[in-house]
């Protein structure tokens, strides 16, 4: 096996379980992997020769490869990846005996000692993601253990490297059972569709799942809730079933509201009852002003980045902004729920811009409760970059400051 020496300065780093071998950890790094090949292995080697890890090759963003183990005599063999592969599936076997739920996720990139792949479970199929070619190179070994499982009867995968932004429309079935699409999932007993064969995204956030639980069961009962960057409605239909009044749904792109009727149709909802409106969300504060529209319960979850007509939307930017613009539509004691999945910041950053938000619009608030990822999205401790969630409940004061 091949050995590459790692800079001094990083070695306690790998010694201490940092999963990620981050290009500027290793020196010339362009020429010592120029003849690598994808998910080739290679001896990590602090500059006196001594063993630290053994690697995989594979390129993703800022890393050249990950860490997969630091016991030098690990064989990386079919046998490895299938303990690693069962013990990711026993941590699970909660979820798989779940009466309520059907759609989880099975394997968490670094956070199970599998880097570079996710796995998700929708009903009886899973989902791989493969973030580089190097773990790619492994599929073969991987997917059949996870087709062993009693739940499991057929795969798919979604390749997330080199795509050009473009994803495999109907190719992406690998082995076990064809699905039909879209696939019913289960989610704390309400329903959802996914498809596979429709992009990168499948139609269902399932990393919300503990959110849509905490706003079902608290925020909704004869409530008037508003979803904004609602994508299929996932919220909306969680919140009627949960006992809202009504619910409205926005968002941009207007391929969402067939997607959003059919939700609420998978669950014996008329969805005529419910507004599900095409609008950026921006103009859709003005209009709700105008009209003096009030909500009970606002959903924020933007994405990190959005381009469109005039306005860009940064997270890490236009947050606070996001925030003001709620508060002018909420009741006065209503409650805002402020998510977001933008790695770049953390959650107290995140509490910062919601502050800056409400000291804008001289108002006061309290903090119901704070989330991150639910327990299937296992975090390596020593990777934190993973714990990209962060959600905050909170409720208005009636007062103003
Ligand atoms: N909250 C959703 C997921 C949001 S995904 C859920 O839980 O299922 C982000 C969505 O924001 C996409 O559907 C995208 O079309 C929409 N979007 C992006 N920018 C927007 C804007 N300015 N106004 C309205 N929708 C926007």
């Amino acid at each position: 096996m091949k050995s590459i020496t790692v800079k001094q300065k990083f070695v306690t780093k790998f010694q201490n379980g940092y999963p990620l071998l981050f290009k500027e950890a290793v020196d010339n790094a362009k020429s010592v992997f120029a003849h690598a090949s994808d998910g080739e292995l290679f001896h990590l080697l602090n500059p006196n020769h001594k063993y630290i890890a053994t690697a995989y090759y594979g390129v993703q963003n800022k890393g050249l490869g990950w860490l997969l183990t630091d016991k030098k005599d690990d064989i990386i063999d079919n046998e490895f990846f299938r303990r690693r592969v069962s013990r990711a599936l026993r941590d699970r076997e909660d979820l798989f005996n779940s009466r309520d739920t059907n759609v989880f996720r099975v394997i968490n990139g670094e956070g199970d000692l599998l880097p570079g792949m996710t796995v998700d479970y929708y009903n009886g199929y899973c989902l791989i993601n493969c973030y580089n070619k190097g773990i790619y190179s492994y599929l073969d070994i991987i997917a059949p253990i996870l087709l062993k499982h009693k739940d499991v009867n057929g795969i798919y995968n979604k390749n997330r490297f080199d795509t050009g932004g473009r994803y495999i429309e109907d190719d992406d079935y690998l082995m076990g059972e064809k699905a039909e699409f879209p696939i019913i999932v289960k989610e704390n007993n309400v329903n959802y569709s996914v498809y596979f064969n429709d992009g990168a995204m499948t139609g269902l956030f399932i990393d919300q799942r503990n959110i849509r639980k905490h706003m079902m069961n608290n925020f909704v009962k004869d409530k008037t809730i508003l979803n904004t960057f609602s994508y299929t409605g996932a919220f909306s239909v969680a919140a009627t079933i949960g006992g809202a009044s009504k619910t409205t749904s926005i968002d941009l792109a207007k391929r969402t509201k067939e997607k959003t009727q059919e939700m609420f149709t998978i669950n014996d909802i008329d969805h005529t009852k419910h507004d599900i409106i095409i609008e950026d969300v921006f103009n859709y504060f003005k209009y709700a002003r105008r009209k003096e529209l009030k909500f009970d319960t606002i959903i924020l979850d933007p994405p990190s980045f959005s381009r469109a007509k005039k306005n860009t939307f940064s997270a890490a930017k236009d947050y606070p902004r996001l925030i003001e613009e709620a508060i002018t539509v909420s009741e006065k004691d209503g409650v805002i729920i402020a998510s977001t999945n933008c790695s770049t910041f953390d959650m107290k950053e995140f509490l910062e811009m919601i502050n800056e938000g409400f000291s804008n619009q001289d108002r006061k608030f309290s903090i119901l409760r704070k989330f991150s990822l639910p327990e299937d999205f296992t975090i390596l401790p020593q990777f934190i970059e993973g714990n990209y969630l962060k959600v905050v409940f909170l409720k208005l004061d009636q007062q103003k400051k």
